[in-house]
């Protein structure tokens, strides 16, 4: 069975939006296999970011991701790497479509790109290699 790696970034969290996160994608039939909340170190950021190390965003992503707790879950079902990033929308909210997650929570301002509420893996390879960085 395919498994993902699911972040609720610290906006998602700050705005009370996990549970309501967290349910969307129960709803749509995935299976809830592990899950905490953790306040996210620079070493575990710097491996799970690390394709964008050096890129101008690079580091406000990382504070972002410091600044509050981080709620962490691995996700099982068919499909669910697509079908949670299909859940999720695309990167800026602007964009995402409604009846997505960034789409209809995500801020239409600010450091919106940056504050989409929501990680998931891309991929079958980066979705083992995130849940071995998060989950050890
Ligand atoms: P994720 O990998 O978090 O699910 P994604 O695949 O939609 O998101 P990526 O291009 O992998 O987006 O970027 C990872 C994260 O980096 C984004 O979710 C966003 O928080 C941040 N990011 C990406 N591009 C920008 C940008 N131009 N400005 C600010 N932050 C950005």
């Amino acid at each position: 069975i395919e498994r993902t790696l699911v972040l609720i970034k610290p906006d998602g969290v700050t705005r009370n939006l996990s549970g309501a996160i967290l349910a969307r994608i129960e709803a749509k039939g995935y299976t809830l296999a592990q899950l905490e909340m953790v306040n996210a170190t620079r070493e575990v950021l710097e491996q799970h970011y690390e394709e964008h190390v050096g890129k101008p965003f690079y580091e406000p992503l990382v504070e972002f991701m410091l600044s509050g707790p981080v709620v962490a879950a691995i996700f099982e079902g068919n499909s669910v790497i697509a079908g949670f990033r299909s859940l999720a929308g695309a990167t800026d909210p602007t964009v995402a479509a409604p009846g997505t997650i960034r789409g209809d929570f995500g801020r239409d301002w600010g450091l919106k790109v940056q504050q989409n509420l929501v990680h998931g893996s891309d991929s079958v390879l980066s979705a083992e290699r995130e849940i071995g960085i998060w989950f050890g």
